[in-house]
């Protein structure tokens, strides 16, 4: 079968998965139990909706979860088998889609997890700026901002976590006055970071669409 799941999903379920491991640990009434497990369940087949009766079944194995750590890891094991890893791009794609920026420190792809990905993006702390890759209707596209290399605790506009987040502002359109227009997000400082804990790609898609909106 061939992967069915984005990097996102799998951390979504990765989250179900933990809540009902917690459950079965920590609640003794079984209706509460059966309650917490009805709703995970619901949640899932919702988010989930788009996966073929035989896809389904293979995430839907989730209901044998109770509160064993051996059933949690053989569960999540076996879903990574069938999670798409971020589209390797080459070095002239990546030129391609920063193509206004001229010093740019290529990723090194080789010790890169893929599956681990839904967007990629990293810091060029030197010059305090973020370079964020993704596809958008199976094209590659770049986004380059200035990060802060000011760190502190909050929530991130692409993940929705809370973590350690920092200022990151895209330069717009010139205005009437010559100055240039500027949008600030708090995101993640760390994108490996945020990409474990985004579960859902409409929260990613609404930041572009904000960032880059005239
Ligand atoms: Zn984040």
């Amino acid at each position: 079968m061939h992967p069915f799941l984005e990097p996102y999903n799998y951390y979504f379920l990765r989250e179900q998965t933990q809540l009902l491991a917690q459950t079965h640990r920590s609640v003794n009434d079984r209706s509460t139990i059966q309650a917490v497990r009805g709703l995970a369940f619901e949640t899932i087949k919702e988010e989930l909706s788009h996966l073929t009766q035989e896809e389904l079944a293979i995430v839907m194995a989730i209901e044998k979860i109770t509160d064993s750590q051996r059933e949690v890891d053989r569960y999540l094991e076996n879903l990574r088998l069938f999670v798409r890893p971020f589209k390797q791009p080459s070095e002239a794609g990546v030129k391609k889609a920063f193509a206004k920026t001229k010093k740019i420190q290529m990723p090194d792809w080789e010790t890169i997890d893929l599956k681990e990905y839904s967007f990629y993006a990293w810091n060029d702390p030197g010059q305090q700026s973020k370079f964020i890759l993704y596809y958008q209707n199976a094209k590659l596209q770049g986004l380059q901002g200035t990060i802060s290399n000011e760190v502190k605790k909050g929530i991130c506009t692409i993940c929705h976590g809370t973590s350690g987040v920092s200022l990151f502002t895209v330069k717009g359109k010139v205005n009437k006055d010559g100055q240039y227009k500027t949008k600030g997000n708090y995101i993640c400082y760390n994108s490996e970071a945020c990409n474990r804990q985004l579960q859902t790609r409409t929260h990613f898609d609404a930041f572009i669409e904000q960032v880059k909106a005239k």
